[in-house]
Formats: structure tokens, C-alpha cells, sequence
């Protein structure tokens, strides 16, 4: 058996798992890489260093999500590392030699081996400062949260559990190994990342951890913006980004990274009714992910992000006019300015900035399509300004409806069906409207030795049918077509 652990059932919904299935699940996804840690295993041990596979892998066998990114944890240090997998591995890099780490890649395996750590954080430094550990849990207990602080010892595949990660991981939850407010001191970080796992894992965080990152959100603005943003993009490409936004904003995190997101929740108005512009956005994010199958096969974080942002004008340009009504001009001018700007301090690239920016700006447009006024030119410049967006601009504007007026939505998705086809029909026109012949008119004189007149129109022409009946042709078939027909007239 892998392990000898036997849980008493918890009382939190979701249902936990039963052990025994996380147990068969872990042990079918370990059977598919056991060539991998069993011969690393015994290289290691061989050498006399131990090493264990660790963190996300141990916790994603259990769950029977594990990928082909592998993560160990060893006593060797990289350059000992380094050496035990020359002559095994297919590649190796430095990872970050001050992380001690050592990736490679051995077949379809991306492995990283870490020397075990022992951090210490300068409280206001901006990136952990590493000192190696020499022992395994030492190394587990520096982890961020118990489902991430578990191994399994190689060549034997014993499993070390020391902070209780299994039966966090069976109840869905989200906890630290130490005291929440000790480890989010030594890095802040790990605030996000709970939201993150939330988001990622389906799980719940502990009211302890919900506690701390509360009290310590403002410590989050130590941590450089590249970490942030990383983890900000891992949150939002997750199968249920809401549940970690929501973590975020009810926490205040999300007043330091991503304010604009929180201020969208001030819109409630009790005496103007219109609608809580928070829920929408989180909804029409919703929306656009229900999109992405068809559209672009995979997660998308562009158009993601875009539907997330839509709206971040609207708080800047409300205005309140007679007789009570409530009007945002120019919130998708206004807003692309403050997705710009906000992008910018999460250091994303100039191409992800002007991607969203762009659809965020264009997110109003269609609703001057009206049922279908625009004339043809109109059309063309939809496409035209929205450029390489514009299927993501179709998936923004479709989700951007949250009526709950069933016959309004059905509506609305009909017309944009129109204006679909009707980009359709003029894109393929005028893809047909560029098409030449393959002989132009003096190549046409050359070939039949004859001079500009009726002769060579009528003979552009036909190669021009020839050419949309069957395709592009050679310079040599042109020629033998364009003689063959000279002959037959
Ligand atoms: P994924 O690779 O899917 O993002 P993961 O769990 O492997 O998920 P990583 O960010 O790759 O997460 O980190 C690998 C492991 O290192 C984690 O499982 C965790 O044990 C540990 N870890 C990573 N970042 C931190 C941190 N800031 N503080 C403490 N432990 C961390
Ligand atoms: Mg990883």
C-alpha cells in the first residue's frame, strides 16, 4: 500500500474525497512516471544523496491532475545535481542557481530538482533570500501550503506528510503549515497563491488563512510586480478564476494589485437601479471562458482579462441625469486608458497591453450595429480597427450581455450572428475581388503577339474565370491555357 492513512470524513461541502480513491488515483498517475523517479531514485541514492519528488506533483497525483512537469526535492547540491544527471537527461539548465535549482528534460519529462531549502526572508526584501537545508522536512515546512508540503521519498515511494497535506487535500482546503501570519511575513506572496490554488483546485481557505491575508493585505506591495502578475495570470487562467478574484476583493489584496476590480463593487446604487458592475464583469468573464472551446480550443488569457476589465471606466465616467437614469460616456475610452495604465504597472508586454486596451475601447461598438444598420463600409471598419482582435472582440461583445430577459439576450445574439455573416460574406467578396488572373494584359500581347484591344480583355477575362473556377496556375499552364483558347475561338 502507498500509504497506511485512514480519514474520518470531514463535514465541509464539497464532499471530501474518499481516501481510497485519492489513494488509487495516485497510485495509476505514479505507475505512468515511475520510469522517471524510480531511475532518478537510484542514481540519487547510488551517489548516497536522497531525493523525493515534491509539491505540486505529490498533490496533483492525489487529485489525478498530474502533468508531465515534474518536481524533486534533494540533499545534492545543483552541482552535484548537475553531474548525477549528465548522461540520463536528454538537456539540463540552471533554473536559477540561487534557487538551487537544476531543470532537465529526460523524453516528454520536464523536471526540476531543487537542493532543500531552508529560507530566510529579509521581511522587506522583495525576493526570498535562500540558504540550503540539509534535511527533507525542514525543507517541507518552508512550503507554502500543506497540500504543496508533501513528498515522496525515491527509490522507496514513501510518502512524508508532516503537516497533515493529505487530509487538507481530501477535505479541499487551503491551509499553512505553520501559523498563516508567520509564513505570508516571510513572503507575502503566498497571499495570492492562495487565491490562486482556490482558483486552480476548487478549494476552500481556511478561515485561519481568509484571517490573515485580511489583516496582512497591504503586505503584498513588497512583492515585485512580476511575481504578482504571474500569479495574477495563473488565477485568471484557472478553471474557476471567480472563486480566487472573489478571495482578492474580500480580502483587500485586490485593493493593491488590481484596484480597479474592487471599485467596480462601489457601483450598487439602491436609488439608481442599475447593475452591480462587479458581478457583471465577473459574470462576463464567465461568459467569454464559456466561449473559448470553440473559439480558440484553449484558455485564453487576452480575452479573458478583456472581459474582466470591460467595464473599469464606468466608476470614473458615472454620471447621475433627471429623472434618475445613470449614464457611463466614453467608460470604454476612459477604460481602456485605466486597463493601459494598470497593465503597465503589472509589467504585462506592450503586445498583451495594446491587446486588451484595443478590446476594451471596442467593446461598445456593436451596439451602434442597432438591428443591422451599418452599411457595408461601416462593417469593414469594425474589422479593420479591430485587426488580429477580432475574434476575440466577438467573444467579448456576445458575453457582454447579462440580461436576464431571456427574448433581450436571444436577441442580441442574433443580430451579432448577422453582423458575423455579414463580415463573412464581405471578407470572402473582397478576398475574390483581389483575385488576378495569372497572365497580366502585357504578358497576354507577348504570348499571342498581339497588340492592346478587345482581344486581350476578352482574354483577361477568361483567364480570370479559369483562375476562380480552379485555382491558382503555373506560368507554364496559364500559357498552355491561355493558347489553347487563342486556338479554339
Ligand atoms: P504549478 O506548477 O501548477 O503552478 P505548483 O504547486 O507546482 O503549481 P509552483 O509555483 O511551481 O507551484 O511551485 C512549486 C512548489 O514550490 C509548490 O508546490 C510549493 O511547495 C513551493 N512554493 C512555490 N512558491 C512558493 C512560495 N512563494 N512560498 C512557499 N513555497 C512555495
Ligand atoms: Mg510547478
Amino acid at each position: 500500500m502507498l500509504i497506511g492513512l485512514t480519514l474520518v470524513s470531514g463535514t465541509d461541502s464539497p464532499p471530501p474525497l474518499q481516501m481510497s480513491e485519492a489513494q488509487a488515483t495516485a497510485l495509476g498517475e505514479l505507475l505512468r512516471i515511475a520510469p522517471v523517479i524510480d531511475e532518478l531514485g537510484e542514481r540519487f541514492t547510488a551517489a548516497g544523496e536522497q531525493i523525493a519528488l515534491v509539491g505540486g506533483p505529490v498533490r496533483d497525483a492525489f487529485l489525478g491532475r498530474l502533468q508531465n512537469d515534474l518536481d524533486f526535492t534533494t540533499s545534492a547540491r545543483p552541482e552535484v545535481t548537475e553531474k548525477l544527471l549528465s548522461g540520463w537527461a536528454d538537456a539540463t539548465w540552471d533554473v536559477g542557481r540561487d534557487f538551487g535549482t537544476i531543470g532537465a528534460r529526460r523524453g516528454e519529462w520536464t523536471i526540476e530538482i531543487t537542493t532543500y531549502r531552508s529560507e530566510s526572508y529579509d521581511p522587506d526584501s522583495r525576493k526570498p533570500e535562500v540558504a540550503y537545508g540539509d534535511s527533507i522536512d525542514g525543507d517541507l515546512g518552508r512550503r507554502d501550503f500543506t497540500v504543496n508540503a508533501m513528498a515522496l521519498t525515491l527509490p522507496d515511494r514513501t510518502l512524508v506528510d508532516p503537516h497533515g497535506g493529505i487530509l487538507d487535500l481530501t477535505h479541499r482546503q487551503l491551509r499553512t503549515p505553520g501559523r498563516p501570519e508567520d509564513s505570508f511575513s516571510d513572503d507575502p506572496l503566498r497571499m495570492m497563491r492562495a487565491a490562486r490554488f482556490a482558483a486552480q483546485l476548487g478549494f476552500s481557505v481556511a478561515p485561519e488563512v481568509i484571517k490573515a491575508m485580511t489583516d496582512m493585505a497591504e503586505r503584498i506591495t513588497i512583492v515585485s510586480a512580476e511575481r504578482v502578475r504571474d500569479e495574477l495570470v495563473k488565477l485568471v487562467m484557472a478553471p474557476d478564476p471567480r472563486r480566487g478574484l472573489t478571495l482578492l476583493v474580500d480580502t483587500g489584496l485586490a485593493e493593491h494589485v488590481l484596484p480597479e476590480l474592487p471599485a467596480l463593487r462601489l457601483e450598487r446604487d439602491e436609488h439608481h437601479r442599475h447593475k452591480d458592475v462587479y458581478e457583471h464583469s465577473l459574470t462576463v468573464l464567465e461568459q467569454a471562458i464559456d466561449q473559448e472551446h470553440e473559439r480558440f480550443g484553449e484558455p485564453d488569457f487576452i480575452s479573458r482579462f478583456a472581459a474582466l476589465m470591460h467595464d473599469v471606466g464606468k466608476p470614473r465616467t458615472r454620471r447621475f441625469v433627471q429623472g434618475g437614469a445613470v449614464t457611463f460616456h466614453h467608460h470604454d475610452v476612459v477604460g481602456a486608458k485605466i486597463t493601459r495604465k494598470r497593465m503597465k504597472a503589472l509589467r504585462f508586454s506592450n503586445d498583451q497591453i495594446e491587446a486588451v486596451s484595443k478590446l476594451v475601447e471596442l467593446h461598445l461598438r456593436f451596439h451602434g450595429y442597432g438591428s443591422g444598420e451599418w452599411t457595408d463600409s461601416a462593417v469593414r471598419r469594425y474589422v479593420r480597427d479591430a485587426g488580429d482582435q477580432l475574434t476575440r472582440l466577438h467573444v467579448l461583445t456576445r458575453a457582454d450581455c447579462t440580461t436576464r430577459n431571456q427574448r433581450k439576450a436571444d436577441r442580441l445574439a442574433r443580430t451579432y450572428d448577422s453582423l458575423e455573416a455579414r463580415i463573412a460574406v464581405l471578407s470572402e467578396q473582397e478576398e475574390l475581388a483581389a483575385v488576378r488572373p495569372d497572365l497580366d494584359g502585357n504578358q497576354i500581347m507577348e504570348i499571342l503577339g498581339i497588340s492592346a484591344g478587345r482581344e486581350v480583355g476578352q482574354a483577361y477575362k477568361h483567364l480570370l474565370e479559369l483562375r476562380l473556377d480552379n485555382g491558382p496556375m503555373t506560368q507554364e499552364e496559364a500559357t498552355a491555357a491561355l493558347l489553347a483558347w487563342w486556338q479554339s475561338r
